[in-house]
Order: structure tokens, then C-alpha cells, then sequence
């Protein structure tokens, strides 16, 4: 499980500006999605190698309506489900009223708070915080400026400290290896060699998400068959996914599921059971993502929320519209169409369309899931890659650059689950985005590879 770490605090304090510094890492997968709106309000980012989530909790005021209402409370669910507070004061500014009443609430909390004072760049620092040791919140206020990444690592260090411990007397910290970030990144030269990562579990690790009430616990129920579910607890807290071994066929797969399938008789709250930390959790520990959407609600800003996260972690990806029943022909023709419009830039996910309730068009889904998996983890060959980039080349030759061609060499293996190729060359940053594309397009389709995003990166001989 990611850590989870909460930024509070008044608006205007630089919240956001932490926010972005340490998701940065992640911006990069997204800009290859323009059709893509980020959420600035979760992310997943990393300090030193340790990864762990980051909410943005903004400015909860009290009285939120509407859509506003369910961001303040997921809000405070986050905060409720962080394992650490950044509590964001503005040194420059000075202790206000609303500090001292966010620090009221937090201290009710019991939670891991840490106080700290934003914006000590070019400020006297330490006359400066002195008042906000009255916050009563830990005996250290820790400075930082977010603006200029001063002070920001050896705080998230301390702020994640015991999990970094914790991670080390487990097995999960094995389970790095198919993380995206830790990917790894070769030299000039310098081949992949997979020899020394485990054999290839190949277990397919299955989330299945999506809003509230699109048919994720009838999906799951209908793919375990009822019988199943008695066995399995309730999850410990909220943020706790359900992990379900099961077979199919001659495969192995753990199903996580995020909507917990033995509910409670009266769970009228939606948000209630959805956790969007739970959620991220999910993706983070999958192979595979089913995101189920619900044709009777066509395409909402939330699914486009959580489409986002999938993409930013790299995850093979499944679609679902679920409720396909009983629909009239007008209405598909419409969720259709808009499908086309809103999601069409992801050119590699399957769409399925089925009804959880009635169980059409489910088994199919796992033709999908599998084709997803075995694109994502297959191994290939430099041989095979460096091929194929010829092939491409001579289809379409790269554009001259200085009255010199830009010259591609050869291609490798740079990691997999996504597959990453990397392509050796002159001048290759010189390459227009457009043939960038078309090389990742050829690959595609040369190595049938379906399902999972690819990466394409290229290194220069100057
Ligand atoms: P939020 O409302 O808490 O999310 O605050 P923002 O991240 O939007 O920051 C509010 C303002 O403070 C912006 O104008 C930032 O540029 C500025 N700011 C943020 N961090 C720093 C910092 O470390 N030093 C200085 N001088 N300004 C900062
Ligand atoms: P979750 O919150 O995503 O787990 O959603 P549920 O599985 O609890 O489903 C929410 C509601 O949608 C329930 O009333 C289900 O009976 C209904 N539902 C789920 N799948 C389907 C479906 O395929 N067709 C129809 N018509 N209703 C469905």
C-alpha cells in the first residue's frame, strides 16, 4: 500500500505549488493524452524513490454545495485516511484566524501533523514561523519554500519516515519492480537485461473501478458467481480494497475490488463506500484496470477524473459502459457517439459494452483483460525492435534536420508493464513530435500490441 499524504491548509498559502512539485514526475505520460484534463487534486508522486499519494485537500471553506460538497468531503475522508498531514502555513503572511481554525480541527485528529511554514524564501525564516509554534501542532515548525523546492525533500523524508521502515520488513517493497516509475534507464549503449527481475508473476492483477453506482459490485459479483462472496471480511477502513484470488480458465488472476462486495443491508451514501485514495491504491497494485462507465450517465467529468490517473500510472487498460440494457437504440447511438468524441484519444484501450445485471457481454471482457496483459509484459527482442524501427524508417523517412538526416540506429527493450522502446540515434531530439507518433503507432501494430499504453524514448549520439 502507497502512503498517503495529506496538504491542508488556508488558500493561498502554496498548497498547489507543493502539489505540483511533487507530481511533476507524472506530467510527462499525461501530455501524450491531450484530450486529457488533470486532476490537480490527487496525484501520485515520489521523493528519493519512495512513492506515495499526495492530496491537494484545497481550500475546504464549510459550507460547500453540490459537486462541492462531495470534493470537501472526499476531502476530509483524505484527511481521515492520510497516514501524514502537511499543514500549510504562509510564513509571509503570518498566523491568521483560519490557521488557527484548521489547526483546531487537526487537532481533534489524532492524526500525524506536521506544521509547515511555505514561502521562507528571502524572509527572515526563523523570527518569521516563531508564532506559529502557538498552533499547539508538534514541537517543530518545518520551513520550506515550495516554490523553489527548498526544504520539501528532507520533509516529505520525515513525513514518510515509518513507512520507509515499515516497507522494509514486508515483501512489498518487492513489488517495485513493476512499478512505472522504476523503470530502468539505461545508457548509451547499454542493453536491457531482465534476467535478473523475477520470473514473471503471471497472475493478472484485475481492479475494477469506476464512480459510484456504475455496476462495480454487480460486475463483480456476476464474474465471481454469488456463491463466492461470503467469504471474504469487510475491509479494515474505508481506503481498503478487497483482493479476491480466483481462476479463469488456465489463468490465475486477483481481482481487487474497490466497491467491496459484501455491503452492508443500507448503504444509501455513495460516498460513503467510494474512496478516490482507495481507488488510486488500486490502480497502483493492478496489472490490469477495468474502468466501468454508465451509459446511462454517458461520459461524466469524474470518469474523465479517474481515466486520468489510469493513464498517469501506466496501467493496461480495459473500458467498460455498463447498463447497456434496455436501452433504446437512440440513446446507444448518442453514449456512442460521445464516447467517440470525449474518449477517442485513447487509441489503445478495448471498449466493451455490457450489462453487469444480466451478465451479456461479460466473459468477453477477459479476451481483453488477457490480450492487455500479455501485450504489456511480452518480451522482445532487439533484434525484433531494432527490425521493426528499419521497417518504419524505410516507409517513412525521418525529416532532414540541417541539411542532414536524422538517423535512427537501433532499438531496445527499456522496460515493460507499459512496454518501453528505446531508440538509439543522431540528432534525435531534433525528431518532430508527429514522427515520434508514427514510429510508436508502427510499433503498435507490429507487435500487436493492444491494450496498454507504449513509450517510445530516445537517446542521442550528439
Ligand atoms: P494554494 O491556494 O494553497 O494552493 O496556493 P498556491 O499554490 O496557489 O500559491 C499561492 C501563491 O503563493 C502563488 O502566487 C504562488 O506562486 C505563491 N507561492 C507558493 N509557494 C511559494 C514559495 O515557496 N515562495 C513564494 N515566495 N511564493 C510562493
Ligand atoms: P457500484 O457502486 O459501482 O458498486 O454499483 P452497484 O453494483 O451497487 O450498482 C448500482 C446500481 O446499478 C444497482 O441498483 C444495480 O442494480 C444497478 N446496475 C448495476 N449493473 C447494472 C446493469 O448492467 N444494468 C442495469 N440496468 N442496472 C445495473
Amino acid at each position: 500500500m502507497l502512503p498517503v499524504v495529506a496538504l491542508v491548509g488556508r488558500p493561498n498559502v502554496g498548497k498547489s505549488t507543493l502539489f505540483n512539485r511533487l507530481t511533476r514526475t507524472r506530467d510527462a505520460l499525461v501530455a501524450d493524452y491531450p484530450g486529457l484534463t488533470r486532476d490537480r487534486q490527487y496525484g501520485q508522486a515520489e521523493v528519493e524513490g519512495q512513492s506515495f499519494i499526495v492530496i491537494d485537500t484545497g481550500g475546504i471553506v464549510g459550507n460547500e454545495e453540490g459537486i462541492d460538497a462531495l470534493m470537501a468531503e472526499q476531502s476530509l475522508m483524505a484527511i481521515d485516511e492520510a497516514d501524514a498531514v502537511l499543514f500549510l502555513v504562509d510564513a509571509r503572511a503570518g498566523l491568521t484566524s483560519a490557521d488557527e481554525s484548521i489547526a483546531e480541527y487537526l487537532r481533534k485528529q489524532s492524526k500525524k501533523v506536521f506544521v509547515v511554514a511555505n514561502k521562507i524564501d528571502g524572509i527572515d525564516a526563523d523570527s518569521a514561523v516563531a508564532e506559529f509554534y502557538h498552533l499547539g501542532l508538534g514541537d517543530t515548525v518545518h520551513q520550506i519554500a515550495a516554490a523553489h523546492n527548498r526544504g520539501v525533500t528532507q520533509l516529505l523524508n520525515l513525513a514518510l519516515a515509518p513507512h520507509i521502515d515499515g516497507m522494509a520488513l514486508t515483501d512489498e517493497g518487492d513489488d517495485a519492480d513493476e512499478d512505472y516509475d522504476n523503470v530502468v534507464h539505461l545508457e548509451e549503449g547499454e542493453e536491457f537485461d531482465d534476467s535478473e527481475e523475477t520470473a514473471q508473476d503471471d497472475k493478472i492483477k484485475l481492479a475494477i473501478i469506476g464512480k459510484p453506482n456504475v455496476g462495480k459490485s454487480t460486475l463483480t459479483n456476476r464474474i465471481l458467481g454469488e456463491e463466492r462472496v461470503v467469504v471474504y471480511d469487510m475491509p479494515g477502513t474505508t481506503r481498503d480494497s478487497v483482493y479476491i484470488p480466483m481462476e479463469r480458465g488456465d489463468r490465475e488472476y486477483t481481482l481487487i475490488d474497490t466497491a467491496g462486495i459484501r455491503r452492508r443491508k443500507n448503504v444509501t451514501d455513495a460516498v460513503e463506500k467510494f474512496s478516490v485514495i482507495k481507488t488510486l491504491q488500486a490502480i497502483e497494485d493492478a496489472n490490469v484496470v477495468l474502468l466501468v462507465i454508465d451509459a446511462r450517465d454517458g461520459i461524466t467529468d469524474q470518469d474523465l477524473s479517474l481515466l486520468g490517473y489510469v493513464l498517469e500510472s501506466g496501467r493496461s487498460l480495459v473500458l467498460v459502459v455498463n447498463k447497456w440494457d434496455g436501452l433504446d437504440n437512440d440513446i446507444k447511438e448518442r453514449v456512442k457517439s460521445e464516447l467517440d468524441r470525449r474518449l477517442g484519444f485513447i487509441d489503445f484501450a478495448r471498449l466493451h459494452f455490457i450489462s453487469a445485471l444480466h451478465g451479456t457481454g461479460v466473459g468477453h471482457l477477459f479476451e481483453s483483460v488477457e490480450e492487455a496483459f500479455d501485450s504489456a509484459t511480452r518480451r522482445t527482442s532487439t533484434a525484433m525492435l531494432t527490425k521493426i524501427m528499419d521497417m518504419a524508417v524505410f516507409d517513412h523517412q525521418p525529416p532532414m534536420v540541417n541539411g542532414r538526416r536524422i538517423k535512427l540506429k537501433y532499438a531496445h527493450a527499456g522496460g515493460y508493464n507499459p512496454p518501453i522502446i528505446v531508440i538509439h540515434g543522431n540528432q534525435v531530439n531534433a525528431l518532430p513530435q508527429s514522427y515520434k507518433r508514427y514510429l510508436m503507432n508502427y510499433f503498435r501494430k507490429a507487435l500487436k500490441i493492444m491494450g496498454t499504453p507504449i513509450k517510445v524514448e530516445f537517446r542521442g549520439t550528439a
